[in-house]
């Protein structure tokens, strides 16, 4: 029937309306954000440097906030923990989802409490937005070193691009550091791009496998199996046992086919199980002679400058992105030029060309 037709077809117009909740919801939390008391600049700094816990998580939220105010007291506490940071050993820990990262921690972070140091877990999950809510964030994942007085865990920042909640991770690190924090273990889930990012920001990285499933099953790449500096084979108990022993020796033949590190360091494989708590010992000890062989040899202190300088080109890439990007007059532009490089009235690089060059000409 004609008629029933035209009543569907409005239906369908109505239904496409995009509704304003969002919108909404986003201005409710920046208000709310907006109403909760801020100390000043001087109360974040002396909070941090007297290792008060509360306060180093207040300004971890300014460091994650978008807000431009939040942001500048960020950079402003920042700027003064840096002289009290760097004296943390930091690690970084990747391995697929299951392959018992959460219970690991939680086990080597008990150790390390347990031997009197402090302890920061941190963790990298870009994908905690998207999911709606981080799988990494879970405190009740490690409920011991959750309620252990020498631990500190924080789950990752939400929101953004891997770049973006990689430098809020990076900055999270200094006011731990200048917290008193001795050891900083940043996780994060191997499935991506995000372990190189945790490579680039830690002095030591270990890669957790499980046994009997090959690498390719279990989704690491070969680069990824590169930049490791111990790879432990999880799960090392019951039956499991023996196909863990044969995985350590397949794991050792793999890696021995890398070229030599620039440290000097020749990467192991040691079996674990963070349930018995077996195995955590050789990993501990193994980290410690890293520790000491490439201090003694430099490569520690040259990987860190090499990290600094690298992150710093990261935050250039990263601000001029979101400088430019998120200009009202660039953004205009660039819809205009979509259309015409899609009707093909014009090139693709010169569209690019175009707009850069408007954009160079009116400053940053
Ligand atoms: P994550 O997703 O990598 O953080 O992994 P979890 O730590 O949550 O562990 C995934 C599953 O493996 C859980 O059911 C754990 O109980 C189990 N698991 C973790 N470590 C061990 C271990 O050492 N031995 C055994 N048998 N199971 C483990």
């Amino acid at each position: 029937m004609p008629g029933k037709q035209k009543t569907r077809k409005t239906l369908k117009v109505s239904e496409g309306i995009p509704q304003p909740e969002s919108i909404n919801r986003d201005a409710v939390q920046k208000l709310r954000q907006q109403k909760k008391k801020l100390l000043a600049t001087d109360q974040y700094i002396r909070g941090i440097l007297d290792h008060d816990r509360t306060i180093l998580s207040q300004a971890i939220t300014l460091i994650e906030s978008s807000l431009p105010e939040h942001q500048e007291i960020a950079s402003n506490i920042i700027e003064a923990c840096i002289p009290y940071s760097g004296n943390s050993l930091r690690l970084g820990i990747t391995g697929v989802p299951g392959v018992g990262k959460s219970t690991f921690i939680e086990t080597l972070g008990l150790k390390i409490t347990g031997a009197g140091q402090k302890l920061a877990v941190l963790a990298i999950d870009p994908s905690s937005e998207r999911s709606g809510g981080s799988i990494l964030g879970d405190k009740t994942r490690m409920e011991k070193l959750a309620r252990d007085k020498n631990s500190f865990i924080r789950p990752s920042p939400s929101g953004g691009s891997l770049g973006g909640v990689a430098w809020k991770t990076r900055e999270t690190i200094i006011l731990c550091e200048a917290a008193g924090f001795e050891v900083i273990l940043v996780e994060t889930v191997g499935v991506g791009q995000s372990e190189t990012t945790v490579h680039s920001m830690v002095d030591f990285f270990l890669l957790l496998m499980l046994a009997g499933a090959g690498d390719e099953l279990q989704g690491i790449k070969r680069g990824i199996m590169e930049m490791a500096d111990l790879v432990a084979i999880t799960k090392a108990d019951g039956s499991n046992i023996e196909k863990a022993e044969r995985a350590r020796t397949e794991f050792m033949n793999a890696l021995h086919v890398f070229p030599p590190s620039p440290s000097g360091w020749i990467p192991t494989v040691y079996t674990c199980s963070a349930i018995e708590g077996t195995g955590f010992d050789d990993i501990w000890r193994s980290i410690a002679d890293y520790i000491h062989q490439t201090r003694e040899n430099g490569y520690f202190q040259l990987r860190r400058n090499e990290q600094a300088t690298y992150w710093m080109y990261e935050f250039i890439n990263e601000s001029l992105k979101n400088n430019f990007y998120t200009r009202p007059d660039i953004r205009i532009q660039l819809k205009e030029l979509e259309k015409k490089v899609l009707n093909k009235g014009i090139s693709s690089y010169r569209a690019a060309k175009m707009i850069i060059d408007g954009y160079l000409e009116k400053g940053l």
